[in-house]
């Protein structure tokens, strides 16, 4: 599977047993993506940069 980064319109490689909440970054621009939803054929994305924030330290 792939999905499209938003950041850059690159694709990214998906595993076939990605789950939901899995980290994945772009081999473009670096960016890391957190599986947001999975549905049959369609994967969500959203930046996990947010998510980093609530790590803290
Ligand atoms: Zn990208």
């Amino acid at each position: 599977m792939e999905a499209e980064c938003e950041m850059c319109g690159g694709n990214i490689a998906v595993p076939e047993d990605v789950i939901q909440g899995e980290i994945l970054a772009c081999p473009d621009c670096g960016l890391d993506f957190e599986i947001q939803s999975l549905t049959s054929g369609h994967i969500s994305l959203r930046p996990a940069e947010a998510i980093k924030e609530d790590w803290g330290e």
